[in-house]
């Protein structure tokens, strides 16, 4: 069983996650629709299909250009508000990454709380306000605590799936108070933020990517 990433497996990593975004993208975009304005799912998928063809056309030598490179294309291609958020994360992943050539479980968590501290500085939302933030920051929370008791990298991922699921479903309970669907009001209630639903997909494509 893996105990560590290379850049060949953040590669695949990548291109699952195009892949599970891709099937998804009317779902996304019908949550999307309920409270914001119905262009997650092809907007988010627009992002990761020019990502995934840019690392394809340039083949980063590195994980941390390879994250960048990801990002940036993401920031590039998607626009309206969740390019630069969704853009930034993965950029913030790279520079997190510092080059390293294998990334074991505490560097992947260093990864995505680099990447969430960026989200957060740029869209100035917190946990609570319905956005793509109530699932990746349980989910790295989950990360935090596989590292403390030593889990495996597998494990570890399915687990960090299962909270970052889990949080996608609890925001169906909140009101946005950031992005559009902020003036939505009580409307955003019983509905789940595609941001989160997305970012949920996202992570059991990376823990599937691991599995095998
Ligand atoms: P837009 O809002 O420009 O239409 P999308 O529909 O692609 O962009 O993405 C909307 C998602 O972006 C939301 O569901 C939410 O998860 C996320 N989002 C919006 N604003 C913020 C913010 N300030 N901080 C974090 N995430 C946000
Ligand atoms: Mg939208």
């Amino acid at each position: 069983m893996k105990d560590s990433l290379s850049l060949d497996d953040c590669v695949s990593v990548l291109n699952a996650i195009n892949t599970t975004i891709e099937e998804n993208v009317n779902t996304l975009c019908e949550l999307d629709s309920v409270i914001g304005d119905g262009d997650h799912g092809t907007t988010i998928a627009r992002g990761l299909k020019a990502g995934v063809e840019a690392v394809d056309a340039h083949k980063p030598a590195s994980i941390t250009d390879l994250f960048q490179l990801m990002g940036k294309t993401m920031v590039s291609s998607m626009g309206g508000a969740s390019g630069p958020l969704f853009g930034s994360l993965f950029r913030a992943m790279g520079t997190a990454s510092k080059d390293l050539e294998i990334l074991y479980p505490a560097d992947i968590h260093a990864m995505f709380e680099a990447g969430a501290m960026k989200v957060m500085k740029l869209g100035k939302a917190e946990r609570g306000h319905k956005t793509l933030l109530d699932s990746l920051l349980p989910g790295i929370d989950s990360l935090e605590s596989s590292i403390a008791n030593g889990t495996n990298l597998h494990d570890t991922m399915q687990r960090m799936a299962e909270a970052t699921e889990a949080g996608a479903e609890s925001t169906s309970d909140m009101i946005a108070k950031s992005g559009r669907a902020r003036y939505a009001g009580d409307r955003a209630l019983g509905r789940v933020d595609a941001g989160a639903a997305s970012i949920a997909l996202m992570i059991r494509a990376f823990a599937e990517t691991v599995a095998h």
